[in-house]
């Protein structure tokens, strides 16, 4: 089958409308992307606004050699021919994505399908994006058993044994994090942290996933795409905090949570690029994926890491202040069922948080503490799965 005999059908419209004027008031497609993972391929379409829209999917047609497709229309957007050639996938999932003007009004992205079992949209604000993940089994591969009808029903924890952590260093390339005093950035010292409590886990007989293992840019796509796919027990993201009050400090310790507290708002904007208004909208996302029920767990995990953490630092460093456990609509944690905290080790912008977060041995023992709570929680849930009780 030729390759691209898929998308005659689509650019065959495009030499008619290359010789027309754009219609005013039309919104622009700043940028796609896609990424392979292990489970499902994700493709993003970030836009200048905001649209509504849905997916279809056209069966393939053998006579025309046309392959099973999905597609999106955006309505009021304007591509022109900017991908008129597509962009080449073939990663045994999807052939290709192509985005062409399909109206004067609107743009339509077509995705030729190689394997198909189920797919999941998510239109994200601040940047505005439509996010399409396509699953299914690559290279005849079988996919997870009982995945099919529920992409995110890993939920039954108790049962589970609990085996694969993955760390999350906050930010990175682009992205510096918070900047405090003396130009100390919230990235490196994310990273320096995920690495101490790496092989903290690695010890203990975890397997750990780093999200990102150097200095890179991670899209809150991708971030989420390898926490999903690596398919994690526990999420553990590790950041650093600012405020604007140089007296602030402390580490918290917070946990997702669809009934947050609203002065958690302004931490979650901030922590994932958004703006504190965009946020509730986050929680409707949030809900319709029912991660609530996650959130018990999560909550239970961020307990028995605090009550690791805090004795033993308060009793090595005297310096050492406790801001304790709180709920936050995390982004970087919404797409995720696994229960999930996220760690503040300390403040960016207190002179003595800083003290402590430049100490060697400071941050190997909140690495070592956070590992002793993340052992406790795996061997509970163990001894609650045997019936031996909790
Ligand atoms: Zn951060």
């Amino acid at each position: 089958m030729s390759h691209r005999c898929g998308a005659f059908l689509l650019m065959a419209l495009l030499p008619l409308l290359s010789a027309v004027e754009r219609p005013a008031g039309l919104g622009d497609v700043v940028d796609v992307r896609f990424w392979s993972y292990p489970d499902y391929t994700r493709v993003v379409v970030e836009l200048d606004r905001s649209v509504e829209v849905e997916v279809r999917r056209l069966p393939a047609d053998v006579k025309a050699e046309r392959p099973e497709r999905l597609y999106v229309d955006l309505p009021r957007i304007w591509v022109g021919r900017r991908y008129a050639d597509g962009v080449e996938v073939g990663d045994g999932l999807l052939r290709d994505v192509r985005l062409g003007q399909n109206t004067l009004q609107s743009s339509r992205l077509v995705l030729d399908l190689e394997q198909y079992d189920r797919h999941r949209l998510l239109t994200l604000r601040s940047p505005d994006r439509v996010v399409l993940d396509v699953y299914g089994r690559r290279d005849g591969r079988d996919s997870h058993p009982g995945d099919a009808s529920e992409p995110l029903s890993r939920l039954s924890m108790p049962l589970r044994s609990i085996r694969t952590v993955v760390v999350d260093p906050g930010h990175g390339g682009r992205d510096p994090g918070a900047i405090g005093l003396g130009g100390i950035r919230e990235k490196d010292l994310n990273l320096e942290i995920a690495r101490l409590l790496r092989k903290r886990l690695e010890q203990r007989g975890f397997q750990v996933m780093l999200t990102r293992d150097d200095d890179r840019t991670l899209d809150l796509e991708e971030r989420t795409a390898v926490a999903e796919s690596a398919n994690g027990d526990l999420f553990i993201s590790i950041h650093a905090n600012a405020s604007p009050r140089r007296s602030t400090r402390g580490l918290e310790i917070y946990y997702l949570d669809e009934s947050h507290e609203r002065h958690s708002l302004g931490v979650a904007a901030r922590e994932n690029g958004v703006p504190a208004s965009e946020v509730d909208s986050l929680q409707r996302t949030l809900a319709r994926l029912r991660v609530s029920e996650a959130s018990v767990h999560s909550g239970q995990l961020a307990q028995l890491v605090h009550d690791e953490v805090v004795p033993s630092l308060r009793r090595n460093h005297r310096d050492f202040q406790d801001l304790g456990v709180k709920k936050g609509p995390f982004y970087v944690l919404f797409m995720s069922s696994m229960p999930s905290i996220l760690v503040e080790a300390g403040f960016l912008t207190n002179r003595a948080d800083v003290k402590l977060l430049r100490d060697d041995a400071f941050l190997e023992g909140l690495a070592e503490q956070i590992a002793s709570g993340l052992e406790r929680y795996r061997d509970r849930e163990s001894h609650l799965a045997s019936g031996v009780g909790g």
